[in-house]
């Protein structure tokens, strides 16, 4: 057992210092809350970066994880697991689309979506090989690999990482005529997510995905949709492109895929696309392992059985109707969709996020000056209520 002040110097003497957490030293978890090693206890209202739209330790996908970790956990992609044919399947089900490719973090799903749309472009359209473009929006956030870092607009992300992956065209977010005159006749692909989370809960304008995806087809580009952060329910749809009726070529799926408990992604696209991949061109010995299989179909099943995205969209509503009401000469704008909201401060937001913190609500700034709130989709009214008398104690300086 370890004290908060042990493990804060546990972590400055022996961790990278590649993050910035409030420093709350967390042991346990269960629903919406969280307990520090002292024994207080707050409420997540980040959800790991919308991972945990299952909150935490969801009793019906430990269960899985359980089942599964006593029949077997890994036998990597040289022999077929009965687990992972029966995720497919049912991930295929879940999107639509033909079939599915299992990584295991966000950033390789993008990864591998990027890998198809290149040889997309070279086997399919005709595109001269090493010439495929892919237009993506200024202030995204995909990842962390070196490709994806080169394919960022910010400098935090990139500054001294290079040289960077060519190929990319960055536009303008939520901009439909900048994406017309990006496009060539060496285009792709058009990356981009459909909430950018990481921005600070940017949303395009309406309409913005409709028109996109009418661009995407009438030049023969494929349209990639980034739900990592999006998808599985958070923005009050399964997916934030249902809100526009939005059918993308890809989808790109990590992060609450795996319940909050084992790291999965995917991509899912139809046959044209994914039957490119042959044997050797793509995988990773994780990718689609029993274990993280056996959780995900539980992930989903939770979600349909507990209609967390209609969860999510009603009482996201409510949510932002208070928010919005809170009157503060700090607050410039409350925006948002379903239970992802960001609110926009004119002033830093971190000390904000420290006062809500002392009082038992957890949540982190994005990009210095707005606050994300995000809690799991499982949260009741009661526990909503809870957070807004918070939000408001501190946004009214009592
Ligand atoms: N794409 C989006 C939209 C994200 O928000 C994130 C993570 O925050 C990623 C990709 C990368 O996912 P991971 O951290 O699992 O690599």
């Amino acid at each position: 057992m370890a004290t908060t002040e042990q493990i804060l110097n546990m972590m400055g003497r022996y961790s990278a210092n590649n993050y910035d957490p409030l420093p709350i030293v967390i042991r346990k978890a269960e629903g919406v809350w969280l307990e520090d090693v002292e024994g207080k206890r707050y409420m997540d209202m980040l959800s790991a970066y919308s991972a945990m739209n299952h909150g935490h330790r969801h009793p019906a996908i430990i269960q899985a994880l359980k089942d599964q970790a006593d029949q077997v956990t890994l036998v990597s992609r040289a022999f077929q697991a009965e687990a992972l044919g029966l995720f497919v399947k049912r991930l295929a089900e879940y999107t639509g689309k033909a079939k599915v490719l299992a990584m295991n973090t966000g950033a390789e799903a993008v990864e591998t979506a990027l890998k198809a749309a290149r040889r997309w472009a070279y086997r399919c359209k005709g595109v001269k090989e090493d010439h495929a473009e892919i237009i993506v929006c200024e202030g995204n956030f995909h990842g962390r690999t070196l490709t994806l870092t080169s394919l960022s607009s910010s400098e935090l992300y990139k500054k001294d990482f290079g040289p960077y992956t060519p190929g990319f065209r960055l536009i303008p977010y939520g901009d439909i005529d900048a994406l017309q005159q990006a496009i060539t006749p060496q285009t792709a692909a058009f990356l981009f997510e459909p909430i950018q989370g990481e921005a600070g809960v940017i949303l395009p304008p309406d309409g913005y995905l409709a028109k996109a995806r009418e661009l995407c087809r009438n030049n023969r580009i494929l349209m990639l949709a980034d739900e990592i952060q999006t998808g599985f329910g958070r923005t009050g749809r399964r997916f934030a492109c249902d809100w526009e009726n939005v059918v993308p070529d890809i989808y790109m799926m990590g992060k609450a895929l795996g319940g909050g408990i084992m790291p999965i992604s995917a991509i899912a696209a139809d046959d044209e696309v994914l039957d490119l991949f042959e044997p050797g061109s793509h995988g990773s010995t994780f990718g689609g392992n029993p274990l993280a299989s056996a959780v995900a179909i539980a992930a989903l099943s939770v979600l349909e059985d507990e209609q967390l995205a209609e969860r999510s969209n009603r009482l996201g509503e409510q949510f932002m109707y208070e928010l919005q009401s809170i009157i503060h000469p700090d607050i410039v704008e409350v925006r948002g969709r379903g239970l992802f909201i960001g609110m926009q401060l004119s002033t830093q937001a971190r000390p904000f996020c420290e006062a809500l913190a002392e009082l038992g609500l957890l949540c982190k700034e994005t990009h210095d000056t707005t606050i994300r709130f995000a809690p799991p989709l499982t949260i009741t009214e009661e526990e909503l209520e809870f957070a807004m008398v918070r939000i408001k104690q501190v946004f009214s300086g009592e």
